[in-house]
Order: structure tokens, then C-alpha cells, then sequence
């Protein structure tokens, strides 16, 4: 018998609803799938009758790390590994059985489903399933047919150009495909919320520039490090993310001096989001994205955010506002985020953070305030000391 030839078949669900767009959401998410798998070796992607193919072209492909780096890129609704058959019934059934072996050898219980995009094929697909159902039992005889419930089900694709066979399928991740959404700046914290808020976004085809604000000496290099080891974890899924890591302690020691304690948080975040808009404008970003659901705390009450929104023109996305704590930490936990998030590093936020802040500020009394500070000068200052580093999925891959 020849080789088994494998592939990996991925199903695009929601770009099925984009009219026009739909080929080039299609042509963008190939290229993302080319160059995430380009490391394992040699693959050529296609796209073919709203799906797209995954084909190795080396003997030694590991399939495994294949489906784990496509589990995790946006627009894929599903995909499986599967393999290629002529279109000729008796192929079928024995590659059926030899693709699936295995794994019927250890159920009880299987369906075979048939899908017939060629027409033109001889069979129907309800014949196709039968037969090839019959060719498997008479192969595992301590199997049983069970249309409602099986343990597993053999997909079978008549395509077309060829036939393929199929075990289950995978859920994907979801979403579009990254970058047919726009640019937006993430303004990323060491904490829990920023980097599922990057997630979130990034599902919905946003590409992420990321900006940090670090308050040395008051904030280590560890805390530094946290944060590109969470955008390395937001990574896996959006693809490389550039970094600016922004210098805060002369804004903050300014505030702390001329400005009322009650006062400091809510005047810091307008700092934070002046000088993200600053980088984000550079940077062709469209809007900004935070980490923010409403009442966590005092500077995210709807008050503080009147406040903080009045220094900023651009959008600002706040995906989580309406998520309950429980929610974010079950997507933290399966982004592969919260082990990071919960180590014990010091952030600039909790640096100066007042015991009793505002929780409805006075737009009046905060821009009295900041009258006392050089805002320009401060924001200018802070926006040239930006260093700029690239977060690259590959480096931080487990
Ligand atoms: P997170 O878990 O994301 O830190 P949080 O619940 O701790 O959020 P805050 O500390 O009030 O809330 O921060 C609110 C949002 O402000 C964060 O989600 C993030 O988007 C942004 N932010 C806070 N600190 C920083 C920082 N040091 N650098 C960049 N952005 C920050
Ligand atoms: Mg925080």
C-alpha cells in the first residue's frame, strides 16, 4: 500500500459572512498559517472551496506541533488531520481504515458522515457512509454503528480534486484573522486584565502594538520581563507584537508632589492614555485597548472613565467592562497567561497608589490639578524615552 498522505483541514466559519471580504480574510489567514508553521518545515497552504489545506512537504512533518500552532490562529473555526483518498470508493474504505485504525481499534461505537461538495461523484453521500461504514465493521467487528452518540466519527470529504478522510474535528480559535481589523495600542499592565483584553481583541482581527509604562527604580526589570512574557503568551495567537516600554517615574513622582492624593490615580491614567495616544498615532493604531471592567476599582467606576476619556480622541476599546473576574481568569488561564499574571512583581500603578481614592472625581477639581504640571513637557519626555522591543511568538513558544 502507498504512503498515507496527510493534511490538515481547516474550516473558516464566520469569514463564510464577509461577501467581498471573504477572500482576502481568506488569503490573509493563509498567509498567517504559511508563516507560523514555516519553522516545523517546508508546507504549502491552500484555500479550495471555502476550506484551507495544510500539506507538508517533508517526510518528517511533526502534524502534532502542527495542530497545536493552528489551534491558536484566529479565523479558524475547526480544523482536523486527515487524509487524501482517490476518488474511488474502495480507496476510501481502505484508507479509512488504515488512517483510523488505531482509533477504532480502542472505541466501541462510530458514525460515518459524508460530505459531497463534487456533485458530479457517483455516489450519494448517505451511500458513500454506508459503504464505507460496512467496509470498517466488516474490518473491526467488535464495533457498532451509532448515529446519535458515537464515540467517534469518520469524516468522509469528496471533493473536487480528491477525496479525504477525516477523525474529529478540533475547535479552533475563532474570530477573523488577525490584521483585518486594524491597529490598536494595548496598554499592557504585569496584571490580569490588559493581556486577555489584547487576546480579545486581537480574536476580533485587531493586530496589537503593546505600551508598558515601568517606573524605575521603583519597578524592577522583573516586572519588565512579566510583561513580555505575557504579550509573548498574546503572541501565540496574534503574531508578533512590538513593544514600547515607556518611562513613567518622572510623571508620576510629579503627581505624587503637586498634585492631591485622592487625586493620583485618576490624573495618572489621563497621563498613561496622553502618552499611549502619542506612541498609537506613530504607530498608525486607530485606538486604544485596556484592561478595564467597570467597578473593579475606584478609577474604573463610569466617573473615572468620563475622566480619563476626556484627554483622548481616539476610540478607547475596553473589552472586559462587562466581564466578571471568574470570566477573565478562565480566559487568562487558557491563553496560558496567569501563571505569569500572578507572580508577585511590582507595577507602577501600585507604586503611589493613594489609600483613599476618588471614586467620583470632579472633572473641575482634576483639571485644576493638573494645572500645577508641565503636561507637554512631561508627556514629550516620556513619549522620546520609549524603547521600542519586538515580541516574537517563536521566542516565548513552550
Ligand atoms: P490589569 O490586570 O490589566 O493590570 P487592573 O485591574 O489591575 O488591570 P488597573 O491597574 O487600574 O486595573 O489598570 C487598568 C488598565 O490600565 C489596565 O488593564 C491596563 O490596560 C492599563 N494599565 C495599568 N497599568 C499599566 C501599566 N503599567 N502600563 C500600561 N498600561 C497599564
Ligand atoms: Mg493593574
Amino acid at each position: 500500500m502507498n504512503q498515507l498522505k496527510e493534511i490538515i483541514l481547516i474550516k473558516n466559519g464566520e469569514l463564510a459572512l464577509k461577501g467581498l471580504n471573504r477572500s482576502s480574510f481568506e488569503d490573509r489567514m493563509v498567509k498567517t498559517i504559511k508563516w507560523r508553521l514555516e519553522k516545523l518545515g517546508k508546507v504549502k497552504v491552500y484555500k479550495s472551496q471555502s476550506a484551507v489545506y495544510v500539506e507538508a512537504l517533508e517526510d518528517d512533518f511533526d502534524y502534532d506541533k502542527a495542530c497545536d500552532i493552528v489551534s491558536k490562529i484566529f479565523g479558524i473555526v475547526a480544523f482536523s488531520r486527515a487524509c487524501v483518498a482517490e476518488k474511488e470508493l474502495i480507496d476510501i474504505q481502505e484508507k479509512a481504515v488504515e488512517f483510523l485504525g488505531e482509533k477504532l481499534r480502542n472505541v466501541k461505537t462510530f458514525k460515518v458522515e459524508t460530505k459531497r461538495s463534487d456533485k458530479k461523484f457517483h455516489l450519494k453521500s448517505p451511500e458513500v457512509s454506508r459503504e464505507v461504514g460496512g467496509y470498517i465493521l466488516s474490518k473491526f467487528p467488535h464495533l457498532r454503528v451509532d448515529v446519535h452518540n458515537p464515540d467517534i466519527t469518520v469524516g468522509v470529504e469528496i471533493r473536487e480534486t480528491s477525496a479525504y478522510v477525516r477523525g474529529e474535528q478540533t475547535h479552533g480559535a475563532g474570530g477573523l484573522p488577525v490584521g483585518t481589523g486594524g491597529k490598536g495600542a494595548i496598554l499592557i499592565s504585569g496584571g490580569i486584565d490588559s493581556p486577555v483584553a489584547a487576546w480579545t481583541m486581537a480574536r476580533r482581527g485587531l493586530e496589537l502594538v503593546g505600551v508598558h509604562f515601568a517606573s524605575p527604580p521603583y519597578t524592577g526589570p522583573r516586572a519588565e520581563q512579566k510583561v513580555r512574557d505575557l504579550l509573548g503568551a498574546v503572541s501565540q495567537y496574534s503574531g508578533k507584537i512590538p513593544l514600547f516600554i515607556v518611562p513613567f517615574t518622572e510623571i508620576q513622582v510629579q503627581i505624587s508632589k503637586k498634585c492631591p492624593e485622592e487625586l493620583f490615580t485618576i490624573i495618572m491614567r489621563r497621563f498613561m492614555m496622553r502618552v499611549a495616544q502619542m506612541i498609537a498615532h506613530k504607530e498608525k493604531c486607530k485606538g486604544l485597548i485596556t484592561g478595564e471592567s467597570l467597578g473593579q476599582v475606584a478609577s474604573q467606576t463610569l466617573d473615572a472613565i468620563v475622566c480619563t476619556d476626556k484627554v483622548c480622541e481616539m476610540p478607547v476599546l475596553r473589552p472586559l467592562i462587562g466581564s466578571d473576574k471568574e470570566e477573565i481568569v478562565q480566559i487568562s488561564r487558557k491563553i496560558g497567561a496567569f501563571e505569569i499574571s500572578v507572580l508577585p512583581f511590582e507595577d507602577c500603578c501600585t507604586v503611589f497608589t493613594p489609600k483613599h481614592p476618588k471614586t467620583r472625581p470632579s472633572l473641575d477639581l482634576i483639571e485644576e490639578a493638573e494645572k500645577e504640571l508641565d503636561i507637554e513637557g512631561l508627556c514629550q519626555r516620556a513619549f522620546e524615552g520609549a524603547r521600542l522591543e519586538m515580541i516574537r511568538p517563536d521566542d516565548f513558544a513552550n
